[in-house]
């Protein structure tokens, strides 16, 4: 080994989705949107001039800020953006979780979560999801040094009641608790007024999945003042200027977008209620899902195998090669032309 490898910080990385090019494939693997962006996005792309990009842009970024804050009807103080719900969420462990206790969330939940926690020397604890795949809230009852679980959970899909969250935010007064509602918007009930009432409490959402904007990168949190102000804190010092100014400007534009941002998460809730039905009736068992993906299980098939044949096909579909998961697939809700297909090659291969 070579003296200066002795110093470099191990950690087990986090593996994100495949993200293959070719215009024949189909790709539901990574819970990304299949519409476009609200059209003012686009208009708000050609009219940009480059020169702006000379200058750095606004650390604060305001126009995306206020964007937001009107949207939610909360205040501007209440609100921190940050790139993507993964540098924001990265940040809040940081900012909040320095304890002594560990910090719970649940064992089957977002991947990142024990990378960050490792990363940032975070003791953790994960408790495990019940037969049904369910957060039990009670578990959260613990002595911990903070809680953070995504709302609906991922890759189960499943919604946890919001009475359920309040439950478990009553029994962590002394901790922040984080919400992950990356996949709030299809269909779930936001806990993001319950910040008013819980000053512990941080919900953090993303324009990856219902804004249609995953490659620009943007996610937000809101929470109390003194939460965000925390944050910002740490996030200027850890890598100082945010988020890019396409980002904030295109940001600003989507989230302006009411009528087309219900028009294409009410889009995709009707086709994931249609694919309930066909993957139920070819035989596929799975949570009841409140997000833009179904996490999947066939008796008589080997999930490794339909992954494997279903890529040969150029359909692209997520398999996690974990205890408890590796009888699975997360299937991402696509157009209903692209499910066609999927259920077509589906009906064959069974
Ligand atoms: N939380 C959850 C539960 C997710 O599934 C994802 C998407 N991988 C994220 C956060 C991060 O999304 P993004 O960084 O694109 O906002």
């Amino acid at each position: 080994m070579r003296p200066w490898e002795a110093n470099i910080r191990r950690v087990v990385p986090y593996v994100p989705g495949d993200q293959p090019k070719g215009s024949r494939l189909i790709k539901l693997n990574t819970n990304e949107n299949p519409y476009p962006p609200a059209p003012g996005v686009a208009k708000a792309l050609r009219e940009m001039d480059p020169e702006a990009f000379r200058k750095y842009p606004d650390p604060s970024s305001s126009c995306l800020v206020e964007a937001l804050a009107a949207r939610y009807g909360v205040d501007k103080e209440r609100i921190f953006v940050g790139v993507g719900s993964d540098d924001v969420i990265g940040m809040a462990f940081l900012t909040f979780f320095n304890s002594e206790k560990p910090v719970l969330f649940p064992d089957i939940s977002y991947s990142f979560y024990p990378v960050w926690a490792d990363l940032f020397g975070i003791p953790h604890k994960t408790p495990a999801l019940d037969g049904e795949f369910k957060i039990r809230p009670e578990d959260y009852y613990q002595e911990n040094g903070g809680v953070v679980f995504p709302n609906p959970n991922a890759p189960t899909g499943i919604f946890m009641p919001l009475n359920q969250v309040e439950d478990i935010l009553r029994h962590n007064r002394d901790v922040v608790v984080i919400v992950d509602e990356a996949y709030i918007d299809f269909g779930g009930t936001s806990a993001l007024p319950l910040t008013e009432k819980y000053e512990n409490l941080l919900v953090v959402q993303t324009f990856s999945k219902s804004r249609a904007m995953a490659g620009m990168r943007i996610g937000f949190a809101v929470g109390h003042p003194d939460l965000i102000r925390a944050l910002s804190d740490v996030k200027y010092s850890y890598n100082s200027y945010t988020m890019n100014l396409p980002s904030q400007i295109l940001g600003a534009e989507a989230v302006k977008d009411q009528v087309y941002f219900q028009e294409i998460t009410s889009r995709i809730i009707a086709t994931r209620e249609r694919a309930k039905e066909r993957l139920g009736a070819l035989g596929f068992t799975f949570p009841d899902s409140m997000t833009n993906f179904l996490f999947v299980t066939h008796e008589r098939a080997s999930a490794r195998e339909l992954f494997a044949a279903l890529k040969r096909e150029q359909i692209y579909v997520r398999y996690f090669d974990q205890p408890r998961l590796d009888n699975s697939l997360r299937i991402t809700i696509g157009t209903d032309g692209e499910m066609e297909a999927l259920y077509a090659f589906l009906e064959n291969y069974l």
